[in-house]
């Protein structure tokens, strides 16, 4: 095992001129806006309040677990001057270090420190001791939609197209950043107090295509043709994630399900797509689904026409809806 770095390596303020972001790096895939210390993120309108401030451990309430994560856990947390509520996400260094995935990290703090939607979850900083680092996040009062998934076994057209219109606005938002996000599947779905979706987890996005090894070793479920084959990808397999998604809700399971990796791959190579007899779900639904699910990336549904399709119109909520016409998605 590699001696621990210290800590000012492991996780160096970006204050430093973003340099971490350096490495083998594809400048295409770069974004562009990530140049400012991702420590000072807090302080603005929805977070902790102060600016440029190093937090500690010890500016922070700790409350009860919010769950387990791969390198750590998350636990509800309470900023002591401000009473902000957040969820502290605690990795161990160690862990990390063990599987190599600290650039990963540093990807992912820098990218969701910057991103500002009402549908992605806020990392507002991030601070770290010898043994461990310390992500403050916004906190999801109801947590992960992979559960109420599982509770309800699909969901309704209204509550899935509802969904997906959140998710498609979120996700093109991320695309004017140059973010690919590349992992989007329920687990990565967080659901706040008024039930909107978080898209959480960036630990994968705008990673180079070389990077496929790992993504392989991963559920190959949500991955579109492209990356399966291991070929140049660009924003648009977000876009096929999103049909995968869209069937996964409305039938409880995603499309390409197959007993082996071997087998998924090739249906997806195939777009060997099936609708079952039930749950019941309008063509309209199919049709948007297949309007995604294109092995041609060029002809996939563009994020911004997606709430023009019919489906979503006849059944995404009329709130969700005006939000966009508005331009305040
Ligand atoms: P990894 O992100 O390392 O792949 P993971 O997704 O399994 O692992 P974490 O993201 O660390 O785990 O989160 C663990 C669990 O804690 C989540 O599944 C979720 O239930 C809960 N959780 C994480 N972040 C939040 C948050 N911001 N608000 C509410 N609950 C959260
Ligand atoms: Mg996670």
């Amino acid at each position: 095992m590699q001696p621990l770095k210290s800590s000012t390596n492991l996780l160096k303020p970006a204050a430093a001129g973003g340099k971490q972001a350096q490495g083998k790096a594809r400048d295409k895939e770069e974004p562009v806006t990530l140049r400012q210390d991702a420590g000072k993120a807090a302080g603005t309108s929805a977070g902790p309040a102060e600016n440029a401030k190093r937090w500690t451990i010890d500016d922070f309430e700790i409350g009860k677990p919010l769950g387990k994560g791969k390198f750590g856990n998350v636990y509800l947390a309470r900023e002591k001057s401000s009473r902000f509520i957040v969820a502290l996400k605690v990795l161990f260094k160690s862990q990390l270090q063990q599987s190599n995935v600290e650039h990963q990290l540093r990807r992912e703090v820098e990218i969701q420190a910057h991103l500002r939607h009402p549908n992605i979850l806020r990392l507002y900083g991030y601070f770290y001791d010898k043994e461990k680092v310390y992500l403050i996040l916004e906190y999801a009062a109801k947590g992960e939609l992979y559960k109420e998934l599982v509770k309800c076994n699909h969901f309704d057209e209204p509550t899935s197209a509802t969904y997906i219109l959140s998710l498609a606005r979120a996700l093109h938002y991320c695309h004017t950043k140059h973010v690919i996000h590349r992992d989007i599947k329920p687990e990565n779905l967080l659901v706040g107090l008024n039930g909107e979706l978080k898209i959480s987890d960036f630990g994968w996005s705008v990673h180079a295509p070389s990077n496929r090894r790992r993504t392989l070793c991963g559920t190959l479920d949500y991955l579109p043709p492209e990356m399966v084959e291991g070929k140049e990808h660009s924003t648009a397999v977000d876009n096929w994630s999103l049909g995968v998604l869209t069937y996964e809700f409305l039938f409880g399971g995603p499309p390409f399900e197959a007993p082996g990796h071997q087998d998924t791959y090739k249906r997806i190579v195939r777009v060997d797509l099936k609708f079952p007899d039930w749950p019941e779900v309008s063509e309209e639904a199919k049709s948007f689904i297949r309007r995604l699910l294109t092995k041609d990336a060029a002809k996939r549904l563009p994020l911004t026409e997606v709430e023009n399709d019919p489906w979503i119109r006849v059944n995404a909520s009329p709130e969700m809806l005006r939000k966009g016409a508005e331009g305040s998605a």
